[in-house]
């Protein structure tokens, strides 16, 4: 049953079940209405509350700064902002080179306008990418696929550094950051390889003036769970089937100096003239803002469910996410501590310096039959009620993923597991 398992599975997660049981009464009757909160039509009064409060909750609860700030509901998943990450940020930089060109030429001609952009997309225009795991790759990949290589700059790939493997972060000053990039995109927590940035690089801090590089940040399997100085970034995005909700609502917490009216997203006719791509309808953060997320319809399911886990978290911690962050980290250490114990039997894999607090990567190594040892491992875990630890197809190995919804008790449970298999 539901109360004997720890589910450590790295996305959907488990999510807590008082939301899981508010959830399926209102799916059947929401509020006493005699309809469930997924019949409701998504352009009524409540669902439009739902939203709201959503919103605002997680601003509360994060700190964003909401006069500056725009939350925006999508459902492209983090895959879909790997590609609307490019198109708006692609957008808003021909936005800002339009505007110095027309100052530049005066009253030239269109002709000529369109010319001297075209000459600057050519010579300028260049996407950074911090690839430090599976993640950020697909995201540079993705940038590839819709731009063109040209345009897209490997500003560091921590392959290099680690065998041909991720598990390190590239120190700052090797990274080859471009003049007045597009956008800079890092992965916070790569959810595969258990890699995540212990804070926010100092490379990519505004300056004193304010200025300073457009960051853009997937948080996908580490929101909510720490501090975020979220007045660094541009924009930072996450899907919700880890730490917020179940799988189909994603958010983008966007710079409201990305929207109209400071900037206006190009016309389909420029960035054809341009030669860049146009983006679909759907994964325009302009459209889908100025609908208060509700463009097209939105899952209030979906939404509704973030929204539960939200007040969950404000009621539990006064402190709001620095609350969770200190469990988040007690949870975590001791499970990288029951590991370290026992260097013959387990193997940690990322580099110590950047140890995932979210999903916690590791062989095992026992008696030299990697491959025995970890099917044993899981087997026993599993008949304890501890389930989902095996590792991503594409590593292998053991991931225990530390989402918020594991209690301390559950990270007890499987520290203990982790000494006892050690010691059999
Ligand atoms: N980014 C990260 C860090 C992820 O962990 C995932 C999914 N596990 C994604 C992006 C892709 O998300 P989605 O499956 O919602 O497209």
């Amino acid at each position: 049953s539901r109360a004997e398992i720890t589910y450590f599975g790295a996305g959907p997660a488990a999510l807590p079940t008082d939301v899981l049981e508010t959830a399926a009464q209102a799916l059947l009757d929401f509020n006493g209405t005699g309809l469930g909160i997924a019949e409701h039509s998504h352009r009524s009064e409540l669902a439009t509350n739902i939203i709201n409060e959503a919103k605002a909750d997680l601003a509360s609860y994060l700190d964003i700064p909401a006069g500056d700030y725009e939350v925006i509901f999508m459902q492209a998943g983090g895959t879909g902002e790997f590609a609307a990450s490019v198109y708006n940020l692609v957008g808003a930089w021909v936005a800002r080179q339009h505007a110095a060109i027309l100052k530049e030429l005066g009253n030239a001609d269109e002709a000529a306008v369109v010319a001297a952009l075209r000459e600057r997309v050519e010579k300028d225009l260049k996407l950074d990418y911090i690839v430090t795991g599976g993640w950020s790759l697909k995201a540079y990949q993705e940038a590839v696929r819709l731009l063109g290589p040209e345009y897209v700059n490997l500003a560091a790939d921590a392959r290099t550094i680690n065998d041909g493997k991720f598990g390190k972060i590239p120190d700052q000053s090797t990274w080859k950051l471009s003049k007045d990039a597009a956008l800079v995109y890092f992965c916070d927590n790569e959810t595969v390889d258990g890699v995540e940035f212990p804070e926010f690089p100092s490379v990519l801090a505004p300056k004193e003036d304010g200025t300073g590089p457009i960051v853009v940040a997937d948080m996908s399997s580490n929101i909510l769970s720490r501090k975020v100085p979220v007045s660094n970034y541009s924009l930072l995005f996450f899907g919700a089937q880890k730490n917020l909700g179940c799988t189909g609502v994603t958010v983008a917490v966007l710079k409201k100096s990305f929207l109209p009216p400071t900037t206006t997203q190009p016309s389909p006719a420029l960035l054809r003239k341009l030669g860049l791509p146009i983006p679909p309808i759907m994964l325009q953060y302009e459209t889908i803002a100025k609908n208060n997320s509700l463009y097209n319809t939105l899952s209030i399911f979906d939404v509704y469910i973030a929204g539960q886990v939200l007040k969950k978290l404000l009621r539990t911690y006064s402190d709001k996410v620095a609350g969770q962050q200190a469990v988040s980290e007690k949870k975590a250490s001791i499970i990288y501590a029951a590991l370290e114990a026992h260097p013959d039997v387990y193997r940690i894999v990322p580099d110590k310096t950047v140890r995932s607090r979210m999903n916690i990567c590791f062989r095992v190594t026992k008696n030299g039959n990697v491959d025995e040892a970890e099917k044993a491992f899981l087997k026993e875990a599993t008949s304890q009620g501890l389930t989902g630890l095996k590792g991503h197809r594409s590593v292998g190995g053991i991931r225990a993923s530390n989402y918020n919804s594991i209690s301390l008790e559950g990270a007890e449970k499987l520290v203990k597991f982790i000494e006892t298999f050690a010691k059999a």
